[in-house]
């Protein structure tokens, strides 16, 4: 495969980006190479800068779930150009927005827009300290929050990619305050909650951990998370940047049946444009400025590019809940082939997958918590990463990530990634 573009172009973009990139894992640093880089895309297609064509497994970490340049979104995107990129006052489009999610997600009285996953998480942490009045929170290994101060402790994809233990900047001040257990472990949360009985403000959770792979929660263990935050007046965070609206429409909350006190969200909710949201119970949402006095603001929150990108997609998916049905079928599908290729190629493995979330680590033990992922064999994941990626199949560029995959894959477009599954297989055996 001819990447000569790519190459200059990341030799290029050194001298002037740190690293080359503007967010780490893109860098390919871990699986080693030269990042692609890319110029287009379409459906479930991403075209390089050399012309080379990939089937996408990465949705852009999860926002492309109908494919890319979906054309409803597009149109929609385009004819609010024209009426202005900002306005930094309040717009009907922030309400139907407001209205649309809480049709989606019941237990949300009160949503506020922000600009990414990061602030969403960031601003439910402070408003969880806020409404209780206490400054410590519960983090799990390996779960990824964003980049923020509180969130950068054991934390997974990037953090766990290039494994860096502490992150320079962050304070110690701050790092005390989030204690941290291993994912599906609730005697470590029961055992931290006995330590500190009245500091906790709140335990944060990806319902369903998609940042050091795709991991499941066992079954009980939100159901004992959820017990006890009630039991301790915690608040519990459901992060849902990558789980909402991709799992079902009222995302892990609806598909696992376990209410959050408030729920953060990322990704698919901007369709691919810069937005984040939290919401919950009012009871707590209404401590947020105006309202309350929690601060929170944005010069860009509830953007109108960004707002009518987000409500055009979460309409389709509202309007149309047969897509989960079709992602499930989807992915059971490639998890059939994968199972194939791997139990034929001899080499060990496990496959999570939940929806349309599923990830490969080449382990002997079940993985699911930090440290089973990072007991994997992850030098084999590169190296098929590689094979795969050299066949036209672009998968996320570290084993701390989930793969997702968008409505716009066919079954050819399926079989294609099976068939290079069973040769990149065969190449790495060599
Ligand atoms: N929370 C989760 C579960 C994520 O996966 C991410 C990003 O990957 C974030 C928060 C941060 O979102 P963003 O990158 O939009 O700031």
């Amino acid at each position: 495969m001819n990447i000569q573009k790519s190459k200059s172009l990341f030799e290029r973009a050194q001298n002037s980006i740190p690293g080359g990139v503007n967010s780490p894992v893109r860098a390919f640093k871990s699986v080693g190479g030269n990042p692609i880089f890319i110029q287009r895309a379409k459906g479930a297609y991403l075209y390089d800068e050399d012309g080379n064509r990939y089937i996408d497994y990465i949705a852009s970490w999860g926002p492309m779930i109908l494919g890319h340049a979906y054309e409803p979104v597009v149109k929609a995107i385009q004819q609010k150009a024209t009426e202005s990129t900002s306005f930094g006052a309040p717009t009907e489009l922030e309400v139907d927005m407001a209205e649309l999610i809480k049709g989606m997600v019941p237990n949300v009285d009160l949503i506020r827009m922000v600009s990414s996953g990061t602030e969403a998480c960031m601003s439910a942490v402070r408003l969880a300290r806020g409404f209780t009045g206490r400054n410590k929170i519960i983090k799990f290994e390996g779960c990824y929050h964003g980049h923020a101060d509180s969130f950068l402790v054991k934390a997974g994809s990037g953090v766990a990619t290039f494994n860096i233990q502490t992150v320079p900047g962050v304070t110690a001040g701050v790092a005390n305050d989030t204690l941290t257990a291993p994912y599906n472990d609730l005697q470590a949360v029961e055992a931290l909650v006995a330590a500190h009985p009245t500091e906790i403000a709140a335990v944060i959770i990806e319902p369903v951990a998609g940042n050091m792979g795709c991991i499941l929660p066992e079954p009980g263990f939100l159901e004992g998370l959820r017990q006890i935050c009630t039991d301790n007046n915690i608040i519990l965070i459901f992060d849902e940047v990558m789980t909402g609206f991709r799992l079902a429409p009222g995302g892990a909350q609806e598909r696992l049946q376990i209410d959050a006190d408030l729920v953060t969200y990322g990704k698919v909710i901007g369709a691919g444009m810069p937005v984040g949201a939290f919401g919950g119970r009012s009871e707590i949402m209404q401590h947020i400025a105006p309202l309350g006095s929690v601060y929170q603001a944005g010069t860009l929150s509830g953007n109108p590019l960004a707002m009518v990108a987000g409500f055009t997609l979460l309409s389709e998916l509202h309007n149309n809940p047969s897509i989960y049905q079709e992602l499930d079928e989807k992915t059971i599908y490639l998890k059939a082939g994968l199972i194939n290729a791997f139990d034929a190629s001899g080499f060990p493995y496990v496959i999570n997958q939940l929806g349309s979330m599923i990830s490969v680590h080449f382990s002997e033990q079940p993985v699911k918590d930090f440290a089973s992922a990072s007991a994997a064999t992850n030098t084999l994941f590169n190296k098929f990463f590689h094979a795969m990626l050299n066949r036209g199949i672009y998968l996320p560029p570290s084993a701390f990530e989930s793969w997702f995959l968008n409505n716009a894959l066919t079954y050819e477009d399926l079989d294609l990634t099976i068939l290079a599954v069973n040769e990149s297989l065969l190449e790495i055996q060599q």
